[in-house]
């Protein structure tokens, strides 16, 4: 269900999942199952097998719609929310009805704050 323009990641990210949009996001709503800090400790090409299915996310109630994480996601798995499947926009649904039923779980979603601590 969408409720006006906002983008969506789509499985594309699934595999590859750099993080690339989470550092040019001005409002910090890319988000994920596995907090940035622990993702990042892990080369990119093996966090597809250290998290399986891992992916990023983002926030329809955060996004201001600028557009900037598009241009640097290496495999487009970014869409507008009109171009995304059924699928990808009910596994972004579920994943927020989660993390936000679940916080303070160990099991929730993490904010994926830009972490520079160089
Ligand atoms: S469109 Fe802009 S605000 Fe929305 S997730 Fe991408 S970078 Fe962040
Ligand atoms: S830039 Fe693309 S592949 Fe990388 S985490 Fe964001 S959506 Fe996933």
């Amino acid at each position: 269900m969408s409720t006006g323009m906002t983008y969506v990641i789509t499985q594309k990210c699934v595999g590859t999942c750099d993080t690339a949009c989470v550092d040019v996001c001005p409002c910090d709503c890319i988000v994920g199952p596995v907090p940035l800090d622990q993702l990042r400790a892990v080369p990119p090409r093996e966090r597809g097998r250290a998290f399986p299915g891992v992916q990023m996310f983002i926030d329809p109630d955060e996004c201001i719609d600028c557009g900037a994480c598009i241009a640097v996601c290496p495999v487009d798995a970014i869409v507008a929310d009109s171009d995304a499947s059924a699928d990808d926009l009910e596994r972004n649904a579920r994943f927020f009805t989660r993390a936000r039923a679940g916080a303070g779980s160990s099991g929730d979603a993490t904010r994926s704050r830009r972490a520079r601590s160089a």
